[in-house]
């Protein structure tokens, strides 16, 4: 049996092995693999929590949809293994391991507790390039407990959104990647982002590239950018060159600027600013 070309894309292999897995041991309501690449991508999904099929040791459960109301979770977990024991829990990967994939693995561990009250014996994360990881497995205490965090976290967040502006919560992980972070005053002086940025009065050289906020109140300017002294440092110069695209027509509007992803480098007795295609530069007022 074909399915698909032979340049398929991996994650399309992953749907095509699952497909071929339903066929085999399949959920009497769950979705065709052909429906998928027929029908449009914002079809809902079935809800399966009572389709799944009936369990008998060793039988499978692939793509088993569950769906608990308190707090309100949906999880459809790749492969399920019905044991005597306790169930194995399997999702397939195609990256790299990340701490998040252990995260959605409790989510749905537990989702899968609650909906069928069955317990989870062991669960398994397979990837492509790297070896599985297992983790332990859930019973109906354990899935209590990550449900209870996951309702505060969801009380919290639902509260947020009715807010007008949702507070900040800077933490490494989200802020790393986060597209605004140059207008987030949180992130700026936050402890838990301090490896993220530069930080003028320890500076360490490790060749990393970080974010940093300079005042250019007192900085002397040249026509390729300014230099200030270092704060807490005031034998150390820093020269921070300006790109063209950045160079404001008039460098008295500003008090500063936020540096994105940018690295420091030793040049003589002071310092400068290294950039990267990718480096960003946003003036302050
Ligand atoms: S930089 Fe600010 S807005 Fe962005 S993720 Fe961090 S806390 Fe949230």
């Amino acid at each position: 049996m074909q399915i698909g070309t032979s340049d398929l894309p991996l994650d399309d292999c992953i749907d095509a092995f699952k497909f071929l897995l339903r066929e085999a041991y399949g959920l009497e309501h769950a979705e065709a693999f052909r429906d998928r690449l027929t029908e449009p991508a914002e079809k809902p999904a079935h809800v399966l929590t009572e389709g799944i099929p009936a369990a008998r040791p060793g039988g499978l459960a692939p793509e088993a949809e569950v769906e608990i109301d308190d707090p309100p979770l949906r999880a459809t977990i790749d492969l399920v293994r019905y044991g005597d024991s306790g169930d194995t829990l399997i999702e397939f990967k195609s990256g790299a391991p990340r701490e998040q994939h252990r995260l959605q693995a409790d989510l749905y561990s537990a989702v899968w507790v609650a909906a069928t009250g069955r317990r989870v014996r062991v669960r398994r994360i397979l990837y492509l390039n790297a070896p599985p990881t297992e983790l332990d497995g859930m019973d109906q205490r354990e899935a209590g407990a990550v449900l209870a965090a996951l309702r505060t976290r969801i009380s919290a967040a639902m509260t947020d959104l009715k807010a007008d502006v949702p507070p900040a919560r800077p933490n490494a992980d989200n802020c790393k990647h986060c597209p605004v972070r140059q207008l987030c005053d949180e992130y700026w002086t936050a402890t838990s982002t301090a490896d993220l940025r530069w930080r003028p009065s320890a500076l360490q050289l490790d060749g990393g590239w970080r974010d940093i906020e300079l005042s250019t109140t007192g900085a002397s300017w040249d026509g390729a950018g300014f230099s200030l002294r270092v704060p807490g440092d005031q034998e150390t110069k820093l020269f921070c060159s300006v790109p063209p695209k950045y160079r404001p027509p008039n460098n008295k509007d500003f008090r500063g600027a936020r540096l994105l992803g940018v690295a420091l480098r030793a040049n003589g007795p002071a310092l400068e600013v290294v950039w990267s295609a990718r480096s960003e530069m946003f003036w302050l007022t």
